[in-house]
């Protein structure tokens, strides 16, 4: 893709570059839509004679090279790299820029899958891992005022509790120590948050939820603007290998493209779920978790920091306890019992006992009672009444 293509977007519009970053129509027969370049290898003009740079698809491929210039036109990004699925590119970005020594500090709650890899591969690597409230600015300085961090690690809203961390706040604490701050900004996606504009120094995703955003792809991303960081982590990416395929990055271009439209839909979707599970009698549902209602304690954070809705995602902790959780997300008949969120689909779990089994036992343990639904872009009346008849069946 030529720069000069690219740079024509750059002054638009989120959903404008969406659909035109990095989609330049195939020079050689006009395709409109980016082809999947389904070959591993490029043909040599004479030794090292790359047409494009193009030697080995591990390397570059031009349907990956397409997805990282969207995504990162529409995160407003220097770079974007994107991996075989979200855990590849924390993996990689976290190891090619710390060493055994370092310490990262890590926010309570977090997507299960990134507590096993730090803690589980990591640690006894050497690395340090610290676990801090991380909605608490106080605490969070505090941890950095005792020990050095290489990085503070933030997902927000966070999986599955929907915790709210200031990423502005955060960023201006961690840098006074030297400290680097990386987002997990799967939940948001970059239709309603951006991390590097209030300070954050990488953003990484898992592709294979909104982005993607019909449950048929997996994949992930590290998205950031220095130079340096930028050169590491495509090294290793490189070396180590853990890189989309050409049908990967078709399937993530082509969702990326509708993610301005379905996120509004799925937060509408969402907060009207949430706001019925708010209104159902307290010995029914004992708490609702979703940053857009007013009784979530990060509200007026998420107002400020979130751009357009609150992401699609509901947590709900049920007065009756874990089975009755259990039962309930078995009779539901529009909501899929199924682990992962972020499709068009409306998708319903008990994390304690699915996505977040592996953090049994430690302190980032959550509820047993907790359900977490992932709202899809259905009728929104028609989720609220399989919702009504499942809370009726348990
Ligand atoms: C799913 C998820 C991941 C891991 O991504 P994979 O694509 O499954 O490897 C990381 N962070 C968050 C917040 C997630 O929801």
């Amino acid at each position: 893709m030529s720069a000069e293509y690219n740079a024509q977007f750059a002054a638009t519009d989120i959903a404008t570059r969406a659909i035109h970053a990095g989609q330049e129509p195939d020079p050689t027969t006009g395709a409109v839509v980016t082809p999947i370049y389904a070959t591993s290898t490029f043909k040599q003009d004479g030794v090292l004679g790359l047409r494009g740079g193009h030697d080995y698809s591990r390397s570059i491929n031009p349907t990956r090279t397409s997805f990282d210039e969207q995504l990162a036109a529409v995160e407003g990004a220097k770079y974007a790299l994107s991996f075989s699925s979200g855990l590849a590119a924390i993996d990689v970005l976290l190891r090619a820029t710390v060493k055994p020594g370092d310490n990262i500090l890590l926010g309570n709650d977090v997507y299960g899958g990134t507590y096993r890899l730090l803690s589980k591969v990591f640690v006894p690597w050497g690395v340090g891992l610290d676990v801090v409230d991380i909605t608490d600015s106080k605490a969070v300085e505090q941890a950095l005022a005792a020990k050095h961090y290489a990085y503070v690690w933030v997902e927000t809203p966070s999986n599955p509790l929907l915790n709210i961390t200031d990423i502005a706040l955060t960023s201006q604490i961690a840098h006074k120590y030297g400290t680097k701050v990386v987002v997990d900004n799967t939940f948001a996606s970059p239709a309603l948050q951006h991390p590097l504009d209030d300070g954050a120094d990488a953003v990484v995703y898992s592709t294979t939820k909104y982005i993607g955003g019909h449950s048929d792809v997996v994949g992930g991303a590290v998205v950031l603007n220095d130079d340096e960081v930028r050169e590491q982590v495509a090294f290793l990416q490189n070396a180590a290998g853990a890189v989309p395929s050409p049908f990967d990055s078709w399937l993530d271009i082509r969702g990326l493209k509708t993610l301005a439209l379905r996120v509004q839909r799925h937060s509408e979707n969402a907060l009207k779920v949430a706001q019925w599970l708010e209104s159902q009698p307290s010995d029914v549902i004992e708490r609702v978790w979703y940053p857009g209602l007013e009784s979530h304690p990060g509200h007026e954070i998420a107002a400020r920091q979130m751009h357009g809705g609150f992401g699609g995602v509901v947590s709900v902790q049920l007065a009756a306890g874990a089975e009755a959780a259990k039962r309930f997300v078995d009779h539901t008949r529009i909501f899929t019992l199924a682990e992962s969120l972020g499709g068009v689909e409306s998708l319903i779990e008990v994390p304690a006992a699915m996505t977040h089994a592996s953090v049994a036992g430690t302190t980032l343990q959550v509820p047993a009672n907790l359900i977490r639904i992932s709202v899809g872009i259905e009728n929104a009346d028609d989720l609220i009444a399989d919702l009504d008849q499942a809370l009726k069946a348990i």
